[in-house]
């Protein structure tokens, strides 16, 4: 028995049963692509719809349709852009609680961070507005007598978005927010576990362009497995590919885009870790702890997935850490009683099996077990208690991603022996450390310390504010979206010269005498 009534959810965001494969905005269709799938959702097992997947005539179609709103769009001033990027985040406020149940009944996230998703979009509308009147460029002083020199950016043309199942909406937003007021046009395929809240989004923001009398194909949206991801990426139409998702896929996108000279954003897997030093508040630890590692059920990119312990705190923390995890209520995410939901589907599940399987093989033991929940609640089978293990970091299996609430703790000695272990994996998100002592968090911060995109200091791993750039280094991929100066990978830079003077000197001093 559901907590939300999902029919009127569904009517109010106008999810029909058999959805259609694309849009351009005005125009929807079902496309000529054979495949369709139901989506089920990992709450309770029950489909709620089906949505087709988009063939290649399709895209092909969409990106010509693309192009052609390009031409028009990046002509209208940036501020006038803004305003309808406002509008649309008003709507979004204005659905708030039915798009936020939806992702939460979809994916499988609790209804709180449901409604926090779509919050996220609706802060990052509120940036690009202000941002549309701040696409500064730099102007510079000529070495050449009566020239002006100055530079300024320009829209991009089409980008590309590639997202992933567990942020299903909020990572459009934070592209195709500020692509919008950067002047280009985006082509959207959200991943094909969660196509329905993205039909939502398509819908809302459809509405918005069409009331403001934008031509179809600023905002396209695009439904299809991995095959539209790869016609995107080889595809030199598309000057950027932002792609969110696993190492695995971002090595793919990233060659592909690369090898035709294209520009790629890539937010890919984390391994992050938290360093408990000898000088943490464990009172205030334990919390950023727990809903780091757990929250999601493990399925947020920045997951706490390490713990990196001061020896002198060690038995003390894993003790008020393991008791902590008794009191963890598993169940229906839309329960905000529930800490803990569903992984999203069954495959999930054989992977968070088969890590457990695989840290007992190389030597990992036990401070939590883990296992799949069965009965009634659980009918899904998508449902498993989060898992704590002492193991070293060394472990394959430490040094991968898995995408379930594993958690794995090892001790340290010295704050530089912990910075080392931090590091020391393949991937580079998030990172933090709980510590109230000053010259240790200076030490984590500098040049010397966190090798992560993200570091805090006592903040667990987990989440992030959208005013700062989002993204991660190493196998994590090197892109940064959201905030900060993270608008101008959506732009091309052009650097502009004008001689206002009436003779033609050649930089550098050269001479070229006629
Ligand atoms: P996934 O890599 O399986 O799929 C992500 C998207 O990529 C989907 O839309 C999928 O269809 C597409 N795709 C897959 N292979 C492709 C290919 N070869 N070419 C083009 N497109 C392809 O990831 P997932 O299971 O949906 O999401 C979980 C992963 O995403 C985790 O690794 C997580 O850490 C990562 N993630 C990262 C961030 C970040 O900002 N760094 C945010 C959210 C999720």
């Amino acid at each position: 028995m559901n907590l939300i009534d999902i029919p009127s959810i569904l009517e109010e965001l106008k999810i029909t049963a058999h959805n259609p494969a694309w849009s351009t905005g005005l125009n929807w269709a079902t496309g000529d692509g054979e495949t369709s799938k139901t989506i089920v959702s990992p709450v309770d097992g029950k489909t709620i719809a089906t949505a087709s997947f988009a063939s290649a005539g399709d895209y092909d179609h969409v990106v010509k349709t693309a192009q052609q709103a390009f031409k028009t769009w990046r002509l209208v001033p940036a501020p006038k852009r803004g305003e309808i990027v406002r509008q649309i985040g008003e709507e979004l406020r204005a659905k708030k609680k039915a798009l936020g149940a939806l992702v939460s009944y979809e994916m499988g996230k609790s209804l709180q961070e449901g409604y926090g998703e779509v919050q996220e979009m609706i802060d990052i509308c509120d940036f690009a507005v202000g941002l549309s009147r701040q696409l500064y460029g730099l102007t510079m002083h000529s070495e050449r007598s009566r020239h002006r020199m100055y530079e300024q950016y320009h829209p991009l043309g089409i980008v590309g978005i590639i997202s992933a199942f567990n942020f299903p909406v909020a990572v459009w937003s934070w592209n195709a927010a500020l692509a919008w007021v950067c002047g280009d046009v985006c082509i959207w395929k959200p991943s094909e576990k969660t196509p329905l809240t993205a039909i939502a989004c398509q819908k809302i923001a459809a509405q918005v362009f069409e009331k403001n009398g934008i031509a179809e194909g600023v905002s396209c949206l695009i439904i299809g497995d991995r095959t539209i991801g790869e016609l995107m990426s080889n595809d030199t139409r598309v000057p950027l590919v932002s792609a969110t998702g696993s190492t695995r896929m971002g090595k793919a996108v990233g060659a592909a885009v690369g090898q035709r000279l294209g520009r790629s954003l890539l937010e890919l897997g984390g391994n992050n870790s938290i360093i408990i030093s000898e000088h943490a508040d464990l009172n205030m630890a334990l919390p950023g702890v727990v809903f780091g590692a757990v929250g999601t059920a493990g399925q947020r990119c920045t997951t706490t997935r390490r713990l990196i312990i001061h020896e002198s705190v060690y038995e003390a923390f894993k003790t008020k850490l393991a008791n902590a995890y008794t009191q963890l209520r598993f169940g229906n995410p839309l329960d905000e009683t529930n800490h803990v939901g569903p992984l999203i589907d069954k495959d999930a599940v054989q992977q968070y099996l088969n890590a457990i399987e695989k840290a007992k093989s190389e030597g990992a033991t036990i401070v939590v077990e883990g296992g799949v929940l069965a009965g009634n609640g659980f009918e899904s089978g998508c449902y498993v208690k989060p898992a704590i293990f002492e193991a070293e970091n060394h472990y394959e299996i430490v040094q991968h991603e898995t995408f379930a609430p594993i958690l794995y703790i090892m001790k340290y000695k010295n704050i530089e022996e912990a910075i080392e272990l931090q590091n020391g994996v393949p991937q580079g998100l998030s990172s933090a450390i709980m510590t109230t002592h000053l010259r240790e968090a200076e030490k984590f911060l500098s040049h010397g310390g966190s090798d992560c995109g993200i570091a805090n200091v006592n903040i667990g791993t987990s989440g992030a504010e959208i005013g700062g750039a989002f993204g991660g280094e190493k196998e994590t991929g090197g892109g940064r979206e959201s905030g900060s100066d993270a608008w101008k990978v959506y732009m091309r830079r052009q650097t502009n010269t004008i001689n206002y003077g009436d003779d033609l000197p050649l930089a550098q001093g050269i001479k070229f005498d006629l």
